[in-house]
Formats: C-alpha cells, structure tokens, sequence
C-alpha cells in the first residue's frame, strides 16, 4: 500500500480543456479565465471573482486594497497555513495571532476579544479544515470594532454556514487551488467580493498595473476603430505577476463541474472514517465534522501518542500530516509569538489522515483498521 494524503483527482475533462488552449496557441490570461471568474461569481453568488496565480496572492491583495497605513495590526489565527500571516507582513502591516477554539481549532473568539486593540484594522477568519467559523458573531463583533474582515476560504468551496455561503460573509474572501485543495488549478487562487468597487484595482494589480484585456485587444485588432492607439495603456497602480493563465484556468472550469461529485465522496469518506474510528481508546476527532453539511478539505485526529502513531502508518504505507506547526511557534513570526498556548500545546496530538476524492473504500478500512490495531 502507498496511500498519498491529498491527491488532485484529474481526468479526461482537464487534459481536453488544456488541448483547447493549445489549439488556440492562447495560454496566458486569456478567455479562459474570464470565463472562470464568471462561472466562480455564479457558484459562490459574489459579484466580482478575479482569478490570480494563488491563495496567497489573493491574500496579499486582499490586504491591500484597504490601503492601511503601515503599521496597523490584523488578528489572524495561529492555526493556520504559513500564507495567511504572510500577506499581513507583505503589507508592512503587524500580526496579532489569535488561539484557536478548543472544540472546532477555528480562530477562538474570546481570546479574539482579548487580543484586540484599537490599532487593529482587520480580521481573517479560516474555515480550518473547511469547518466554518461561526461567521454570523464574528461579523457582529468585527462590525462592532470597525475592522473589515477578509474570509481566508481555502479549505471550502462552497460549503453554506447559516443559509449563507462561506465567502460571502466578510468584506473579501480568497480561495485556493492548489493541488492539495478541494479542487485544483495546479496553482491558482480567486478573490472575490460582493463589493466590485473595493477590488477595481485588483485587475490591474495581478498584472503589474495594466488593466487591459489583450485577448479582446488581439481578437480586434484589425477590426474596430481603425485610427484607436491599440498600444496605449496606463500604469497607475503598483501591480505583481499574479494573474491567472488559461491552462490553469482550463483545468479549473472543468474541476468545477466535478466539484459537487468530488465533494460528497469526500464527505462519504469522513462518514466513513468517523464509522470506523469510534470508540477506540486513546483517539478523539481532530473536531466535531459534519460531513453531511460542509465540505472538508483536510480530515484528521487527535492522539495522545502523536507521533509513534504516524510513524507506525508511515510502515503501513500510509501518509499521514500535522496542520499545522502554530505560526506563533515559527521563527519568522518570533516578534509577535508565542501566546496562543492552548493550540501551541495541543497541535502535538494532531494527525491529518488521507482525504482525496479519489481515496477507495479499501483504502479507508485498511487505514481504520491499522489505527485500531495500534491502539490496542
Ligand atoms: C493553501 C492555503 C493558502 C494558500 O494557498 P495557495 O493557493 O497555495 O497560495 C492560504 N491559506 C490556507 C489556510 C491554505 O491552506
């Protein structure tokens, strides 16, 4: 056995979308991306999606378009990928980071209240795993305080807290499709907002500050307004290469279309797991899934004997992870550090296991079955 952690689960659909890309000999920002940002607008229900290279990059301009002055401090919970912090530092900006929830690891909201000060300036909340955070009290309290609220959503994809879909709750949201995600781009990441004018400069950012269509400027080229300069455009704002391509964008319209499919297969996996695991001595759910009414990126447990655990898998052939190492235990993060001591104690119980679409049901019961023969 060799059982992978994540896998992306491609087919036919993608390898023809990147054909049509090559027949058309069009593999940059092009039709296709922009016909992925509208199929993500009518997906998540947002008025603007603009597609970029990562989740990080969404991020990173999701900070930036509220232009705060340097200096100003965001909460951003500990538990957490190494890139939600990381766009807090790339916008001179100070991060305070928050303990997570005993229960669900999302961002603890006492010790949020705790933490806050009036030199904060914004929140971002992670559906860690793809469990929700209780975005209704969240939104309360960060209205309350005048922070604006910027969804890090790349754990979920679709998944509807309250009536309402993760994503569509705070100010901006990002979305990523990394290969180890819900579903994949390769690289890619989308940010969104029910608010356009907040990101109108966001088009011009992902592509060093040019905002020009040049698919539309190549299709008419020698049709439309003769006399036009075609070859003028404007730099007025601080742009990155962070557009997204439409090989990428190619693959992620077909992915889309898979989405729901892959996503109850995972949620039948967790039921599966969550089947299989009750009840052995020395385990508990790494938190309180609910497979049947959101969607997971990431399934694992909480052990009292960590790590000899996940080497016994690692000689079943079996992969296992911890998500993750606190960014308050980081050395990068070292200054603003160190105060989360609920989960900077407890992610040493931690254990993500093997969830991916494509996992089979032999996979899920040979990986229950060497967990309860461990911990006999
Ligand atoms: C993966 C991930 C990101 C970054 O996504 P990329 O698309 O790889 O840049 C950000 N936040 C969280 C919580 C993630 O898991």
């Amino acid at each position: 056995m060799n059982i992978r952690l994540f896998k992306p689960s491609l087919g036919e659909e993608e390898l023809q979308a990147v054909k049509e890309s090559f027949g058309r000999s069009w593999i940059g920002l092009g039709p296709n991306v922009t016909e992925f940002e509208e199929a993500w607008e009518k997906f998540i229900g947002c008025k603007e999606a603009i597609a970029l290279n990562s989740a990080t990059a969404a991020l990173h301009l999701a900070l930036s378009v509220f232009k705060f002055p340097e200096g100003k401090k965001v909460l951003v919970p500990s538990l957490t990928f190494a890139a939600t912090a990381t766009a807090i530092l790339y916008n001179r900006l100070i991060p305070v980071f928050v303990d997570a929830d005993p229960v669900t690891l999302g961002i603890n909201l006492q010790d949020l209240e705790k933490k806050y000060d009036k030199d904060c300036v914004a929140v971002i909340p992670v559906h860690y795993a793809g469990h929700p955070v209780p975005m209704d009290n969240l939104i309360l309290w960060a209205k309350a305080k005048g922070l604006k609220v910027i969804e890090d959503c790349a754990h979920t994809t679709g998944g509807v807290y309250k009536d309402k879909i993760l994503g569509t709750w705070g100010d901006v949201s990002c979305y990523s499709f990394e290969e180890k995600k819900l579903m994949t781009t390769g690289d890619g990441g989308m940010i969104c907002s029910n608010d356009p004018d907040l990101l109108k400069e966001v088009r011009a950012m992902r592509w060093v500050g040019i905002d020009k269509d040049n698919w539309k400027t190549a299709q008419a080229y020698t049709h439309a307004n003769k006399d036009a300069m075609h070859w003028f455009y404007e730099i007025s704002v601080l742009g990155y290469k962070y557009n997204m391509n439409d090989l990428a964008a190619g693959i992620g319209l077909a992915q889309l279309k898979k989405l729901n499919k892959m996503n109850s297969r995972r949620s039948s996996i967790i039921r599966q797991y969550m089947n299989g695991l009750n009840g052995i001595e020395g385990i508990k759910l790494l938190l309180p899934f609910e497979p049947e009414s959101y969607c997971y990126q990431m399934f694992g447990i909480r052990s009292i004997r960590r790590d000899e655990l996940m080497i016994y898998l690692k000689n079943q052939g079996i992969a296992t992870g911890c998500h993750y190492t606190p960014l308050s235990m980081q050395p990068l993060f070292k200054e603003w550090g160190n105060n989360c001591p609920f989960v900077e104690k407890e992610h040493n119980s931690f254990i993500t296991l093997p969830l991916h679409a494509d996992l089979t049901d032999e996979e899920i019961q040979y990986i229950i079955y060497h967990i309860n023969k461990f911990n006999k």
